[in-house]
Parts: structure tokens; sequence; C-alpha cells
């Protein structure tokens, strides 16, 4: 029972999450998630970002137990095919040349942020700044919350680790202001996901790699939300244009088996040498297979291209709402099926509740925006569906 569980967590699991939505899901299937009392939900933020596959897909369940009968964990002391072929084939679908796997996104920035340094401590050279962008969201270990540009995550953790500062995003010359010799990288989300789905101009990344090439300063792209699939491109580096030299992935990469990765190019990824970094868990044998099972079922059903046929039409369905909403949707932001849809601030956490009422699971960022980032396997009656629901709920405001 919901009242049960709520119970065991207030009293035994720490409060990090506060007072969480009032339902525990006990199966998913497709969009759909089904309670304890049968009611269902549709996953319209999948995990966060994460259910790429959405619930119980058939093939990657298969593919899991598959896995789960042959052998789960070995360490990194032994050579793993599954780990080297996901490498492989992640090598083979973007800008990188070398793969290392962890098991988080911000463990993927911390080794992301690790390798910048160390490649220039190898060159004999003392770069050990970082500059990242405000609104930027980067993860939680001591070093990514450093990098995340927002009061609320780095406050009650003053004394951060040191060489981490934060620009405006889309301001390319308080960027090129912030650079200095002991510049190592400049880490930056191509669309912030978190802080409520804000794009980043192509014209002020194209600025920022000419301007990395000059000065000699690692660009890392944190795709860990936008990378697989989310954008329309399997990276939305594709969709600008621009090649990073580290990039970080994690959410959908194991179809919500824990498993990041720090993807480089060559130049770059030599500087880790044995012993220079490494981890217990990361890229085993079970997580590497979900990883390239999620890559084998976005071949087959073309989940990159229905990413972004789906996000062009729910765009356009959302954009046509506002039009009718009489100033209550105030913006979308959309890349694939990352959207935001921006509200009056008064009506936002009212519109997110009516929702979650009517059973459609998005999140609430930056105060103002829903975020709405669902399984790629979505299909325009999904679509048809949730926006429906949305004009009943803004009528009623
Ligand atoms: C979610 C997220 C992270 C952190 O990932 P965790 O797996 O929660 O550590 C880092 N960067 C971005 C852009 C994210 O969206």
């Amino acid at each position: 029972m919901l009242e049960d569980i709520i119970q065991l967590d207030k009293k035994y699991y720490m409060n990090t999450f506060g007072s969480r939505l009032p339902v525990c899901f006990e199966k998913g299937e497709g969009m759909k998630l089904f309670d304890d009392k049968g009611n269902t939900y549709y996953d319209f933020l999948g995990g966060i970002a994460v259910n790429a596959l959405g619930h119980g897909h058939k093939d990657f369940i298969a593919a899991l137990k598959n896995q789960l009968d042959k052998v789960i964990h070995t360490s990194s002391l032994y050579y793993i095919e599954n780990q080297a072929k996901l490498a492989q084939k992640m090598v083979q679908l973007s800008c990188a040349e070398r793969v290392f796997f962890c098991n988080s996104g911000a463990e993927a920035n911390e080794g992301a942020i690790k390798l910048a340094k160390i490649y220039y401590y190898k060159k004999g050279m003392e770069k050990n700044e970082i500059i990242s962008l405000d609104k930027s969201f980067h993860g939680r270990t001591v070093a990514t919350v450093a990098a995340t540009g927002q009061e609320k995550y780095q406050k009650p953790y003053r004394g951060l680790t040191r060489g981490f500062i934060q620009v405006k995003p889309n301001d390319f010359e308080e960027l090129k202001n912030a650079v200095t010799d002991n510049t190592a990288a400049i880490m930056i989300e191509l669309i912030q996901g978190e802080s409520g789905v804000y794009p980043m101009d192509k014209e002020y990344v194209e600025k920022i790699r000419q301007l990395c090439d000059e000065k000699d300063i690692m660009l890392i792209f944190d795709e860990v939300q936008t990378g697989m699939g989310r954008t329309g491109y399997l990276f939305a580096s594709e969709m600008y244009g621009v090649e990073p030299d580290i990039f970080t992935c994690a959410k959908a990469l194991g179809g919500g088996i824990p498993i990041g990765a720090v993807c480089a190019r060559k130049k770059a990824a030599d500087a880790f040498e044995p012993g220079d970094h490494g981890t217990t868990f990361g890229g085993n044998p079970f997580s590497t297979a979900a990883g390239l099972a999620v890559f084998d079922i976005y071949e087959k059903e073309g989940l990159p291209e229905n990413a972004k046929s789906m996000g062009e039409y729910f765009a356009g369905k959302l954009n046509a709402l506002k039009e009718k909403s009489g100033g209550k949707i105030t913006e979308i932001r959309s890349a694939g099926l990352l959207i935001g849809i921006q509200l009056k601030d008064e009506i936002a956490k009212a519109v997110f509740n009516a929702l979650f009422e009517k059973g459609f699971l998005t999140s609430l960022c930056g105060g103002n925006t829903i975020r709405v980032a669902p399984p790629l396997i979505i299909k325009e009656k999904d679509i048809d569906l949730f926006v429906e629901n949305l004009e009943n709920i803004l009528k009623e405001l």
C-alpha cells in the first residue's frame, strides 16, 4: 500500500526528495505506468529522459535476461566483450574515438573534467580552470556541483572545488572575457535541460569551438540529457554541426540500467594512461549489454528519426495551442522530444498538478516550465491525448 511505503520512506530514507508525488508504480508497458491501485499514467517524462524505449520493451528485456543468465559483473581487471563492443558502437556513431564507461551522468562529467585537466598536466601546462554556464546542470558530486551554475545546488557546499566559474549563456563576449591562460575546458549543455529546456544559439556554439581551437582549450559537451536520440539526432552536437573534444552521455544510454560514458577524440583520450582513472562497476557486462540492446533497438525501430518527426508534430501542436491559450502558454522551446512548455508564472504549478491528476507525468523546471521528455517510441495518438488534456486544463484555469 502506498501509505505504508510513504511511512517507510519517511522513517528510513534520507529526506533528499521531500514529499514526492503520491504514487508508486508497479508495472510499466510502453508509454504507460500502472500504480498498485490499477490507475494508468502516461509517462511523458520517461524517468527524466532515461526510458527512451518506454517500459517493458520485449527485445530489451530479452537481452537483459540473456545477459543475466551468463554473467553480471567481472571487474575491470579482465577484458569485457560487451564493453569493447559498446565502445566500438559509440565511436562508429559519433565524433568520439575512445570511450570510458561509468555509472551515471555526474560520474561521466567527473571523468570529462579529469580528462581535460590531465591532458594539460601531461603537456606540462598548469591549466586547471573550467568555465561552465549559469543555469546549467552537470550533476551532484562535489566537482560537478561546482560546475553547475545554480545557487541552490551550490550554496550549502561552499568551499566548492576550486577552479570553476560560470558565465551567462549565449553571451560570447562574456565567455571570451572569462578565458585566461589557465582555462582548461569550457563545459556546456547544448540545450540546458534541468533548468527548463534552454537551447544555445548555433552561432554561439560555433564561436566557442573556434575560441577553444585558438586558445588550446578542451570543449566538453554534456550530452547526458540531450544525447541518445533525444533531440532527433543521436547526439545534439550533430544538430549544431560542432564537434567537441570530449562529450558525456548517460540517462538513456542504458534504457534504465545505470551507465554513463566519457567519449573523446583520441588526442584528448590518450591523456588517460593506466592508473589515471578507473571504476569498479562502470561498463560491466550487464550494463553494457543494456547499452548494446538500446543501440540495437534504436536501429531496428529508427528511434532517433521517430524522435525527430514526433518532436516536430508535438511542437507544432503545442505552438498551435499556445496561439489560442490567451497568453497562458508563454513559450514553447524544443528540440526533438526534449520540450519545454513555459507557462504564465502564476499557473505553472497548477498546470503541472492538474496534468498529474489526469495521469500525465511531466516535470516542473525553472519555476514556470513543464518539461516533457517522453520515451522515443511515442506515437501521434499519445501526443494528441496529452495536448487535448493540456488544452482542457488550461481552459479551466
Ligand atoms: C541528469 C543530468 C546529469 C546528472 O546525471 P546523474 O546520472 O543524475 O548523475 C548531468 N548533466 C545533465 C545535463 C543532466 O541532465
